[in-house]
């Protein structure tokens, strides 16, 4: 008889981790992965998996594990999913995969993604992908090296394509390498799962900027590309407009996680790049952006770090586990208010916030609830570091450098269901399509624009 009980994952108590960087969930014991497995019903019809967006065969991989075959478990999760303990770590699992278990309906859900993780972890490096084989002689680039524009590669080489990766970066895993801060996801786990594309054929070329070092152009002309997919994200951060936004100690939550994370200044002077952190951190915004900058402001030893929110804690768009270890480490909420200016001294250092309260309207047409500000509750919250994570959007780079590709009104890549542009031959998805989305969906549309492709490259060659 299975136990009914979801195990508990562990974790760093959080008052050791509010003070290192080292990962918070620690991941399954074997004994623990397995009587979790035993929990799944293995549904003949597999709902879950109707809630993964690259098809994940979870009833199978789960069985893996629960008669101890590790090794199985990995091979059938990777068969669908490039980034196993990525997704295992940062997907939002209760709102994809975990929300559609028949578990769920009466109890607690299968921990899909713990085990996910458990079959990824479990993987010694050594037993690495063999090369695909079966080249088919046609060469692909895809343009990013995110979690979108890696699931389309490794999908493109596996089908015999030549696949060259381009990162503007020195280093490639996008968002995963450069915002996620390494408690949540260690960046030796994403070089490891980088390793395992490249073992398998995928070429990564870094510190090439497409619409700079080369363009889309160039790549489907002089390159010899047959095809393209831009999986460039959404990297240009917004800022708030409010006076007072260009003191020193503002900054946006892109620019202090990229310098904690890709350029490891959290280890600064071993690493040369510095990140200011003062001690009392106001940070603006609701969603994992927000709680990544404030969990990563404690760790960098402010005293204070507040989350500032216009709307209330049922509208925060961070998942709900990061919401609970944001506050469980000791950063504090305020919800309902907003930013009127920045206030400075006469040295240009930011000293303190003015806030007007809010009450929530009507719904907007997002279907939330719309903040409206109370006139006359303005207030003042002293602060020495402001950090704005209000959202993100594409950088206009590849479209100002791409002729015939349409953009919408946000600067995202106007592409169809499957990908497609309105460039022949030229696919997109991921935050570069959708403005700032999850992992998950990032990787879904690599993976059905690699489908797309395919067929499309087939369907031309049949034709002549
Ligand atoms: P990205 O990951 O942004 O990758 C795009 C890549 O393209 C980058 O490496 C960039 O350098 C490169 N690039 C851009 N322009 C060019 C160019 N012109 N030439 C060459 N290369 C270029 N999602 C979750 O599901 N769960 C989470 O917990 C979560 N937490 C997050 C925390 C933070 C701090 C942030 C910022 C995002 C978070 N997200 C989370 C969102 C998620 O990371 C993104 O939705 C996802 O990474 C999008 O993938 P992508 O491949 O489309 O783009
Ligand atoms: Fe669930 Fe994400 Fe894994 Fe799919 S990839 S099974 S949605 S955790
Ligand atoms: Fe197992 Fe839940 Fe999927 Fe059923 S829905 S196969 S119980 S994970």
């Amino acid at each position: 008889m299975a136990d009914l009980e979801r195990q508990t994952m562990p974790e760093q108590a959080p008052e050791i981790r509010r003070h290192n960087f080292s990962e918070v969930a620690l991941g399954y014991t074997p004994a623990q992965a397995e009587a979790e497995a035993r929990r799944c019903l293995n549904c003949k019809n597999a709902p879950c998996m109707q809630g993964c967006p690259v098809s994940v065969r979870i009833p199978a991989f789960i069985a893996c594990i629960a008669r101890g075959d590790y090794a199985a478990a990995y091979e059938t999760v990777t068969a669908t999913n490039a980034l196993p303990a990525v997704c295992g770590r940062v997907c939002p699992q209760e709102r994809q995969c975990e929300a559609r278990c028949v578990r769920g309906i009466k109890g607690k859900s299968v921990a899909i993604g713990a085990l996910e993780r458990f079959a990824a972890d479990q993987h010694a490096e050594e037993e690495t992908a063999a090369p695909a084989g079966n080249k088919n002689g046609k060469k692909i680039a895809v343009v990013g090296s995110g979690p979108s524009g890696l699931t389309a590669a490794g999908d493109l080489v596996r089908l015999g394509y030549d696949v060259t990766v381009y990162e503007a970066f020195h280093t490639a895993g996008g968002v995963l390498m450069y915002g996620i801060p390494e408690f949540r996801l260690p960046k030796a786990i994403v070089q490891k799962e980088i390793r395992r594309l490249r073992a398998l054929g995928v070429h990564i070329e870094t510190n090439v900027i497409v619409g700079k070092t080369l363009t889309v152009d160039e790549l489907l002309t002089e390159m010899g590309c047959d095809a393209v997919y831009i999986g460039t994200g959404a990297g240009l951060p917004s800022f708030l407009g409010v006076e007072g936004e260009d003191l020193k100690g503002v900054c946006s939550a892109n620019e202090f996680l990229t310098r904690i994370n890709l350029m490891k200044a959290y280890r600064f002077p071993e690493y040369d790049t510095p990140v200011y952190c003062g001690k009392n951190v106001a940070v603006f915004g609701g969603g994992n952006v927000a709680m990544d900058a404030a969990r990563s402001a404690l760790r960098l030893g402010a005293e204070h770090v507040y989350i500032l929110y216009r709307r209330g804690r049922e509208e925060l768009p961070a998942r709900a586990e990061e919401v609970v270890h944001a506050e469980q480490e000791g950063v504090e909420f305020r919800f309902l208010c907003a930013p009127t200016r920045f206030l400075g001294d006469e040295n240009g250092w930011l000293t303190g916030v003015e806030l007007q309260d809010m009450i929530l309207g009507e719904p907007d047409g997002s279907g939330r609830r719309r903040p409206v500000s109370v006139e006359g509750s303005e207030h003042v919250l002293p602060i020495d570091t402001a950090i704005v994570a209000i959202g993100q959007s594409p950088n206009p780079l590849i479209r100002k450098t791409t002729e015939g590709l349409e953009t919408n009104r946000r600067g995202c890549i106007v592409a169809d269901e499957l990908g497609a542009t309105t460039k022949p031959f030229v696919y997109a998805g991921g935050d570069a399509v959708t403005g700032a989305a999850t992992v998950i969906l990032a990787m879904g549309a690599g993976k059905t624009a690699a489908g797309a492709i395919h067929t499309a490259l087939t369907e031309a060659e049949t034709h002549g």
